[in-house]
This record gives structure tokens, C-alpha cells and sequence, in this order.
């Protein structure tokens, strides 16, 4: 196929000092969990983005010294000459598939930790740490200049690792250059403080220190947040952030403007829609003639263009929408946007990072396997024997493994017991803001409906014996699971006394519209990702008081991991929704849901027509228990396994559900070992 002359604008070349991007992609910096620590697993991921198409492709933050490390978050590091060959191995993968390769350079100051070096951290000011209990204290004249120094030499390191691009980094509430911009950091009397023009000095000086150093031959970028989204006491687009632009507008070779902090800039698809960035980065380019790169979870091509075209931007900037398809721009180049796996924006990519592992994505289950494991995302190996395959069930595991085994030339039949597809996703983006979630299924839907070999059955719930009777060789159950009505859970391994009942409603009896008749609703909380959460809004949509209740000492605890605690507990609040933390149910009777302080405090008595527990899921098992029961009935009918994936074999994460599902299928007909399935860095011990 070719391209549409539509998306021409998005080839063209752009000049960046002294290199050239050879399109408008451009991958921004973004954390993976791997970093330095796994520098084989980091370059063949960056590696898979120049090879889809990105034509540049960044590190995410990388520290330039040990005065300011962010253990225990893996970032990139560049201390000393040791962690060049690190960095030239991304470069190598990156210009093998003729992209350019950019390095942000960060010292994170005051938000560094330093848990790993034992330094005291230092910024603008003495004041506390941005995440610990300790201070950081204020940089003298000198301090400064070791900085400058720091940065200079990280500069020529980077150049040396091969680095076509060098950033200096102003955003996310992360760097010194910022740090010293922000006036609520800065009460400094010196050259460095007071006026804009004195704050604005050391973002400044590292600029013309990185154009001097490597300014010949490495593009210089500056990365900053023009607006905090936090009023006058931030950066505002309306006021300091367009000044800082004015001030520094032909200094950096690219401007990549943004908003701050990372919840604000990565915002999940429950709160902002594709372009939310817009309105607060269009007044860059009228102050600039250098290239400006944007974000905003971009995927729509069309939408792409106007952006160029209306001049809000030069270069399409992405983190997300490169992670869920690293073959983004060449999809667009081939003439085939159809098949881009779309972004859901959820955020699971962003807890990666935040629990210290691997970058994982509910849309790419090949996503930071590109090394350990040798998965490509659009490639996989050919079926190996002429087996055919039954999966049971059409929700994200089952869709995965029907393309997936498709996609290896496997003869497929998909039997879903509903009309509708797509199981949990299905039912999951008819919830408040997570329509986007749908995609999950809509890029499986099109590529399986593109295969001949595979085969879907609509309103086919299939029972033991008829599996039996197909006698397929292989069976892989994709049956889901089912939110418990009973309470039991994490905080209650005995269920709930009085739950259960016909005032009792699950997540699912609320996502088909089942919904209680009267409130006062309790909603009770204790699987605390966004379930409860959003359970909570869709109920009180439908115009029910509701209470949330929740043994955590915060609503949705672990959306800390997605950056969704502070968007989601403020919307519960401007929904009216009473919110209740640190009870745990005692029972419900009477109308009343009794709960009980979980640190001995005073319990409660709440008045609840309803109660909606989300506690936990049980799989849907039945048919696995039934198979399992007679596998001599199975194997006599010819089938030669029988297998469960996703939430049938343990209720979890949509991305766990298809990272099972793309698992079985890569896996089928190879050979089982001990050993662990995937390759790791180890460090080189030498006697
Ligand atoms: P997962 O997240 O593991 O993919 P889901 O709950 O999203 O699980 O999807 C499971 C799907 O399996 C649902 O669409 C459900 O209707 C379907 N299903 C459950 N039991 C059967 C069955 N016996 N035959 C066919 N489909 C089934
Ligand atoms: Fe997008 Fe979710 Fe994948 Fe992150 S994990 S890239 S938000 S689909």
C-alpha cells in the first residue's frame, strides 16, 4: 500500500542545528524501568522505535552526576566515561534504522533522592525535599558552577556515546534549570535570584555551555514546562512561561514544551482527550523560529496534520503512543493507519517506572520484551505444526491469543458466548471517561477480521462436551471472571456479614446497567486501583447518593502508580460523592453499613439502601474445573491441551490479560523448560 498524499507533510524533513530528523516523529523522553540497569533491554527498545519510524528517538532523564541520583527509579546515567558504552548502544540501535538519538540530561536538585550516593541534596534554596523528610540545602556561587560543569562534560560524554541530540531539561518539576526558574523555589538575592531575567540565568547559561561544548555537531533541545497548571505560584502560559520562550526563543535548536508535573503532562483518558496540551504550548511557535515539538497522546494522523498545518507545532512528539506502536509513523507511511494500535491512556506504561520494573502497556504486550525476550511487535514466528486452536471466550486474553495465533498462520475458531466482544473491555469503557478503553478490542477485532484462517463465533457459550466434540488439538480458556457480591477480599478474607443479597450489587451488575433503585449507595473499596473509583462516579451519575468507603487511607491508593490519585480524588469530591477512608466493614443489616476505624479509632453507622463491595473477582472456572476433571474423555477426542489464560486463570490487570494471551501464542508448539523465560543483565564479576 502507499501513502496518503494527505500525510506527505508528516515525511518531510526537519533541521534541528546541525542534524536533520528525517520525519515529524519524534519519541520525547520517557521512563521505562530499565535504564541503566538493563542497558541491552533499553537500546533494543529504543531501537524498535527508530525501526518503526521515529526519526528521533530520546533517553528518558539521564542523570548527569551522582549529586543528584533518583535511586530507587532506573533513569539513564552518564556520571562518568564508564556509562558511555551503555548509552552508545542505543545510540547504535537507534542510527541503524537512520533516526537520531537525544539524551535528556537532568539533575534533579532538590527532587533528586540520593538514597544511592548519600549527598545532600541541594537546589535554589534551603527547603525540603520534593518526596522525603529531609532537606536539600541552598547552591552557592560555587555550587553553581560545578553544576555548569557537570553538565558541560555529561554533554561531551553523550556526544561521545554517540548522542545527536543533547537536552537541556527545564520540565516536570524536575530539574535545576527549573527549580531555579520557579519563584516559590527561589528567594535567592544573587545574579541567580529576584527577576525573571536573574531566575531564567541558569537556564540560560547551561544552554550556551551545551552549544559551546557540542553545539558543532549535536543538535541542543531544551525540554520545559510552560505551564504547572498550578496558578501564580507556577509557571503559567499566560505569564512567566511565555516570557521564559521570549527570552530564550533562538538560544536552543528545539523547543519540546510541555505542561508540569508528570500528572499533568502523561494525564490518563479518563480525564483529558487527545490535544489536551494544545492550548497551553500554541503561543511557542509564534515566539520561536526553531522547531517545537508537542504532546498530547497523538494517534489520529489527520489530527497530526492539522497540527502542522495550523502551525501549533513542527514535530509530533510522543511518549505513549509510541510505546503502545513503535511502528506508528510507518503504519501512516505504508498506507495503513487502520492497523495502528491505538493508545488507550491508561497508564499502566507509567507503572512501570513507578514500581521500579520493566515498562509494560496493555495495547503492546511486546513492550520491553524486544530484548529479554526477543518479541518484535509486528513480527512473530510461523506456526510450527498444523494444530488448530479453540479459544474460548472474546475478551482482551482471547482476542490476543485468536490474532496472535492467527498472525502465526494457526487455524483459530474464537467462540464467544455473548453477541458483543471484547469481555471486560467491553464493559469497562461503557464506564464515565473510559471509552477509549475499547480500542483494546478494536485493533484485535480488525486484524483478526483480515485473517482467513481464524474464525469467531458470536453468542456461542460453549459447554464441556461440545469442546469435546470439535476436538480441535488445542483449547485455551479465556473465560474472564466475575466481581464477588460477598465483600470477600483483601481486608476481609471471610466476606462481608450481610452482603450478598438483593441490596447487594457487583461492578458488573453496575457496568450492564444494573443499578441500584434508591441511595443512599455505599460503594466499598477494597481493591483500590480504579474500580472502586469509577464505580462510584457512573452510580452517582445516574443521580444516587453515594459513599465511598475504603479501609485505605486514601481513595484509589494504588492510581498513585497511573498519576491518577489527585485527578481522581478531586473529581470524587466535585461529584458530591462523601468519601470515608480508613474504615473497614463490619457488617451491613438494617439499612445501615456498619464499619469499624481501622487504626481502633470511633467506627460508624452508615445509612446504605445499597452496597456495591469491590473487593474481588472470581474466574470463571467452571469449564476448566469440568475439562480438568476428564482429561482421558479430552485426549481420547484428540485434543492435546487445555489451557487458562487471563483473568480465567487469575483475575488481574487488562495488560495482564493480554500479555497472556500474546504469551500462549508465541509459546504454543515450543518446546517447556525450568529455566526462566527470558534473558536478564547481569553484572560482570571479574576475580
Ligand atoms: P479476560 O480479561 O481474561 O480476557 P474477560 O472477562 O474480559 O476475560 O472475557 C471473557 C469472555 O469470555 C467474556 O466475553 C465471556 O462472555 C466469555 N465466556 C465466558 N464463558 C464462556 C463460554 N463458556 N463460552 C464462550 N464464551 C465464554
Ligand atoms: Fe497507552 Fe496504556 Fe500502553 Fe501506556 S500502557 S502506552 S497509556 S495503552
Amino acid at each position: 500500500m502507499t501513502r496518503d498524499p494527505r500525510y506527505d507533510i508528516l515525511f518531510e524533513p526537519v533541521k534541528i542545528g546541525p542534524v536533520t530528523a528525517r520525519n515529524r516523529f519524534y519519541q520525547v523522553p520517557h521512563c521505562n524501568g530499565m535504564g541503566y540497569q538493563s542497558p541491552q533491554a533499553h537500546a533494543a527498545m529504543r531501537g524498535m522505535k527508530a525501526e518503526g519510524g521515529w526519526a528521533v528517538v530520546s533517553t528518558e532523564e539521564c542523570e548527569i552526576h551522582w549529586t543528584g541520583d533518583v535511586a530507587p527509579y532506573i533513569e539513564g546515567r552518564l556520571w562518568d566515561d564508564h556509562d558511555i558504552p551503555h548509552n552508545a548502544m542505543m545510540c547504535e540501535a537507534v542510527h541503524k534504522h537512520g533516526s537520531l538519538a537525544a539524551v535528556e540530561l537532568t539533575h534533579n536538585g532538590p527532587s533528586a533522592s540520593n538514597l544511592l550516593s548519600r549527598e545532600t541534596l541541594m537546589g535554589p534554596r534551603h527547603e525540603m525535599s520534593r518526596y522525603y523528610p529531609w532537606q536539600a540545602r541552598r547552591m552557592d556561587a560555587s555550587d553553581i558552577r560545578d553544576y555548569r560543569r557537570w553538565h558541560r562534560d555529561a554533554c561531551i560524554r553523550a556526544k561521545k556515546a554517540g548522542f545527536d541530540i543533547v537536552y537541556v531539561y527545564a520540565g516536570h518539576d524536575l530539574s535545576l534549570p527549573m527549580h531555579f526558574l520557579q519563584k516559590r523555589r527561589n528567594d535567592r538575592t544573587d545574579e541567580y535570584g529576584g527577576s525573571l531575567e536573574n531566575r531564567v540565568r541558569l537556564f540560560r547559561e547551561v544552554i550556551e555551555d551545551a552549544k559551546d561544548a557540542v553545539g558543532d555537531s549535536c543538535g541542543v533541545a531544551v525540554r520545559f514546562a510552560v505551564d504547572e497548571l498550578m496558578g501564580p505560584d507556577g509557571i503559567t502560559a499566560g505569564s512567566e512561561g511565555h516570557d521564559v520562550v521570549a527570552m530564550l526563543a533562538e538560544l536552543p535548536d528545539l523547543w519540546d514544551v510541555n505542561l508540569a508535573d508528570w500528572k499533568n503532562d502523561s494525564v490518563t483518558s479518563r480525564f483529558a482527550d487527545e490535544g489536551y496540551q494544545e492550548e497551553h504550548i500554541r503561543f511557542v511557535k509564534k515566539l520561536t523560529t526553531k522547531p517545537v515539538v508537542g504532546v498530547g497522546r497523538y494517534t489520529s494522523a489527520d489530527h497530526m496534520v492539522k497540527l502542522i498545518k495550523s502551525g501549533v507545532m513542527d514535530m509530533i512528539g510522543a511518549a505513549r503512543p509510541s510505546i503502545a506502536d513503535p511502528f506508528l509513523p510507518k503504519k501512516i507511511e505504508e498506507g495503513r493507519i487502520e492497523d495502528i494500535r491505538e493508545c488507550i491512556g491508561c497508564n499502566i506504561c507509567v507503572t512501570g517506572d513507578n514500581t521500579v520494573t520493566p515498562i509494560r502497556c496493555t495495547q503492546n504486550p511486546t513492550m520491553a520484551e524486544e530484548w529479554r525476550k526477543g518479541w518484535h511487535p509486528e513480527v512473530i514466528g510461523a506456526k510450527e505444526s498444523d494444530s488448530r486452536v479453540l479459544v474460548v471466550g472474546a475478551g482482551p486474553s482471547g482476542l490476543e491469543a485468536a490474532r496472535a495465533l492467527g498472525q502465526r498462520g494457526y487455524e483459530v475458531h474464537l467462540a464467544e458466548a455473548l453477541t458483543e466482544l471484547g469481555g471486560r473491555v467491553s464493559r469497562e469503557a461503557s464506564l464515565p471517561g473510559l471509552a477509549a478503553w475499547g480500542r483494546v478490542r478494536d485493533y484485535r477485532l480488525f486484524q483478526i477480521n483480515k485473517m482467513p484462517n481464524v474464525t469467531v463465533y458470536r453468542d456461542s457459550r460453549l459447554t464441556a462436551a461440545e469442546i469435546k466434540d470439535f476436538g480441535f488439538e488445542h483449547v485455551v480458556l479465556a473465560t474472564g471472571a466475575t466481581w464477588r457480591k460477598d465483600g470477600l477480599g483483601r481486608s476481609h478474607p471471610f466476606g462481608i456479614e450481610g452482603l450478598g443479597g438483593s441490596e447487594s450489587f457487583s461492578p458488573d451488575d453496575v457496568m450492564s446497567g444494573n443499578l441500584p433503585k434508591s441511595g443512599p449507595v455505599v460503594v466499598y473499596d477494597d481493591d483500590h486501583f480504579y474500580m472502586g473509583g469509577v464505580i462510584a462516579e457512573r452510580v452517582r451519575q445516574a443521580g444516587l447518593d453515594v459513599v465511598l468507603v475504603t479501609p485505605e487511607n486514601v481513595v484509589s491508593s494504588w492510581t498513585g502508580y497511573t498519576l491518577e490519585l489527585g485527578h481522581i480524588n478531586k473529581r470524587l469530591r466535585k461529584l458530591g460523592i462523601r468519601i470515608v477512608t480508613a474504615q473497614e466493614a463490619v457488617r451491613y443489616a438494617g439499612g445501615v453499613f456498619e464499619t469499624a476505624c481501622a487504626y481502633g479509632g470511633e467506627g460508624m453507622q452508615i445509612t446504605a439502601a445499597a452496597v456495591v463491595p469491590v473487593t474481588s473477582r472470581l474466574p470463571n472456572e467452571a469449564l476448566w474445573l469440568e475439562l480438568s476433571a476428564d482429561e482421558a474423555g479430552w485426549k481420547a477426542a484428540g485434543i492435546k491441551s487445555v489451557t487458562r489464560i487471563g483473568d480465567c486463570l487469575a483475575p488481574g490487570l487488562i495488560a495482564q490479560a493480554v500479555y497472556g494471551g500474546h504469551r500462549y501464542a508465541r509459546d504454543l508448539d515450543k518446546p517447556k523448560s525450568d529455566a526462566a523465560p527470558f534473558r536478564r543483565a547481569q553484572p560482570l564479576v571479574t576475580t
